[in-house]
């Protein structure tokens, strides 16, 4: 059984309920492997993270962590077991700190030690004091502007506190040049460690560390190895 599986999903979009984009769609990621799914545009790879974190469910089959249903974990629990980077990481309006607790299950019991420690690890260190631009604090000190590798390492850390058993990578580096990719990578290759992967990916060069690479195609896994 794999750490994370889907069997025989059938998913149309409610709003286009007469175009399949699955039928008896399955996928099995094994515990502790990384899966690089690739596959051309519109093959459903935004679709199977928007099923996997319940933006959707599906019309039948099911989606299924360690075995057990994802419709019928506690939001709660669920929220904690899956971890996301993706392209474009969710700041919320107040200090990089702040931002990479809200990983936690209780952000308000996270130490200033364990924020440092997952920083470091995330190369995020040297801006956890500030605040990203456009949320300027109350005493007037002016938010800084992060490139999209710093946002990413700030989603890594956040990540790494969560500590979640499944990790969703989609297309986390995608958009970055050269040196922020390597800051960035570096950082994901400490997050990966010993879990369970998912990494949506556009380019081959993303697809390097993966155990296993599934093709994508007309709502089907065309290859699997
Ligand atoms: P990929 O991420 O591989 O490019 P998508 O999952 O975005 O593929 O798209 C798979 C199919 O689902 C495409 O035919 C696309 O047009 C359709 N689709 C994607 N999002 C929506 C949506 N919100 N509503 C209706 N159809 C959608
Ligand atoms: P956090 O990761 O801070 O716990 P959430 O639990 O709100 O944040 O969301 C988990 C992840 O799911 C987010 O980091 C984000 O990448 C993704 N996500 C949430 N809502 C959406 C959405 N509407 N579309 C795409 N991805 C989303």
């Amino acid at each position: 059984r794999g750490a994370l599986e889907f069997k025989d999903v059938e998913f149309a979009y409610p709003t286009r309920p007469e175009t399949s984009i699955f039928k008896d769609f399955s996928l099995s990621i094994p515990a502790g492997s990384v899966m690089a799914l690739v596959g051309p545009s519109g093959a459903g790879k935004s679709t199977i993270v928007s099923l996997l974190l319940r933006l959707y469910d599906p019309i039948s089959g099911t989606i299924t962590i360690d075995g057990f249903d994802i419709r019928q974990l506690n939001p709660l629990w669920f929220r904690t077991k899956i971890g996301t980077v993706s392209q474009e990481p969710i700041l919320f309006s107040c200090s990089i700190a702040e931002n990479i607790a809200y990983g936690a299950e209780d952000p308000s019991t996270v130490t200033a030690e364990e924020i440092q420690k997952v920083a470091e690890i995330a190369n995020a260190a040297s801006f956890i004091r500030d605040f990203p631009k456009g949320f300027d604090t109350v005493v007037g000190e002016k938010g800084i502007l992060l490139s999209g590798g710093q946002k990413q390492r700030i989603a890594i850390a956040r990540a790494l506190l969560k500590n979640p058993k499944i990790l969703l990578l989609d297309e986390a580096t995608s958009a970055l040049d050269a040196e922020n990719e390597y800051l960035v990578q570096e950082a994901l290759d400490r997050l990966m460690e010993g879990r369970t992967v998912l990494i949506i990916a556009h380019r081959l060069s993303t697809i390097q560390n993966a155990d296993l690479v599934a093709v994508l195609g007309q709502g089907k896994i065309l290859e699997c190895g």
